[in-house]
């Protein structure tokens, strides 16, 4: 297989019936092959305003904080630079420190390494594994899955009511489903946290890219996304939000950039002082070009205009589910109900198809990406198909036998940034 060439000006009509004519989506060509891929819920095509700010700054790389050339100095101050312009994206709090990571899996695992002894976790088993398995050295309460927003407000309330009232406590929730697209109550279940003297975190990966996400306005003591579903390739993730659990906490990686002052001890041992800034917890050379792509994403999407963003998506979603409602066989998937708000997310059944068959006959007739299995979320989509646990392997599920029901699910992921 050779690599196609992205061919970012040319569009193309979606031959899925689903989709109606008129509706565009990103091409990318090479050879023989004509593809389009909604799966942007894994990860999003970057922008052509990130290309070409990445291939602007790209001669002129330079290590980060460790050089007195001119190539460092620049790439200093952008890396800088580029997490001033992401705490605004997000509208952080003056004491809030942005530290930019590998992922929203890395962002959350940094989270759980800093948390205060005792530190009590509550988690709906609805999240994606990266917001549901980084606290298990912590003492955590997995909540069921609610059927309503609401439910989930209560459900939580009800689980912090019963908790030890002194201890330090975390919540976790997501802002929208990676498997449903739905939108959770962020807002209503931070106010019932602090109400109970618990924190909480916000799982931006599946939101930040489809609705503006403002750290002060929700009320969430950190967020967590990852670039690369925020049109931003490159590997970088940003954990922003409340610096005193993060600058109490060990280091996340030990090493050269998190120590301020290292020294030899009479005894023989080393003494380290670390830096109580963000840099803590950001030891080795970092990802500067990654962080950078995100800073160029987050000025992109910031410029287009997010209602204008949001207005074109919710069209696009639109369009989707009324497709798919004219399609008997088809099952949208849902833990709120049909009328529950939600991003370019959806899964699906499709009656008499196998899912991954059904995924695989989408990509090789049609040339349309989709994604097929679990979606790291296993308990939520078992929850949603009514199936008894099966062994799926990590990401993936097995195959159900041709006419026996599916294991797994369809996910159409799409966005308007691109
Ligand atoms: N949280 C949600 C809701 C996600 O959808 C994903 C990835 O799909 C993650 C966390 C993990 O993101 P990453 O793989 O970039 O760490």
């Amino acid at each position: 297989m050779s690599v196609p060439t992205a061919a970012a000006d040319q569009t193309i009509c979606a031959p899925l019936p689903v989709l109606g004519a008129d509706v565009t989506i990103p091409l990318v060509t090479g050879g023989d092959v004509t593809y389009a891929a909604l799966d942007y819920a894994a990860s999003s095509p970057a922008l052509q305003r990130v290309w070409d700010d990445v291939a602007a700054y790209a001669p002129y790389y330079g290590s980060v904080h460790r050089g007195a050339g001119y190539l460092s100095q620049l790439s200093t101050d952008l890396f800088e630079t580029s997490r001033a312009t992401v705490a605004e994206f997000l509208g952080c709090r003056a004491e809030d420190q942005v530290v930019f990571t590998r992922s929203t899996t890395d962002s959350l695992n940094l989270l759980a390494a800093a948390l205060p002894a005792g530190c009590q976790v509550f988690v709906f088993e609805t999240e994606h594994h990266a917001s549901l398995l980084p606290w298990r050295d912590a003492r955590v309460t997995y909540l069921d899955a609610p059927r309503t927003p609401d439910q989930a407000v209560a459900t939580l309330e009800k689980a912090l009511a019963a908790r030890d009232p002194h201890g330090p406590a975390l919540v976790c929730v997501t802002g929208a489903s990676n498997v449903t697209g739905e939108l959770w109550p962020v807002r209503e279940l931070a106010a019932a946290a602090h109400a109970h003297g618990a924190r909480i975190v916000l799982d931006a990966a599946q939101l930040a890219p489809h609705h503006p996400v403002d750290i002060a306005e929700l009320d969430v003591d950190w967020v967590a996304f990852s670039g690369h579903k925020l049109y931003a390739p490159f590997g970088s993730g940003v954990l922003a939000g409340r610096a005193d659990w993060l600058v109490d906490a060990e280091p996340y990686l030990a090493g050269g950039g998190a120590s301020r002052k290292v020294a030899r001890r009479a005894d023989g041992g080393v003494d380290v002082e670390w830096h109580t800034t963000a840099a803590r917890h950001e030891a080795g050379s970092p990802n500067v070009i990654g962080v950078y792509s995100i800073a160029a994403a987050c000025k992109a999407l910031t410029e287009a205009g997010f209602d204008r963003l949001v207005d074109r998506e919710q069209q696009l979603v639109t369009r989707v589910r009324e497709g798919l409602a004219g399609v008997p066989e088809v099952k949208v998937l849902s833990l709120f109900g049909d009328d529950a708000p939600r991003v370019g997310v959806l899964s699906f059944v499709v009656e008499g198809w196998n899912s991954s068959h059904f995924a695989a006959a989408l990509s090789a007739e049609y040339g349309i990406g989709v994604r097929d299995g679990l979606f790291c979320a296993h308990p939520l989509v078992r929850t949603l198909l009514g199936s008894e646990p099966q062994d799926p392997g990590e990401c993936g599920a097995p195959d159900a036998a041709p006419g026996e029901r599916s294991l797994n699910a369809i996910r159409v992921s799409f966005g308007a940034g691109t």
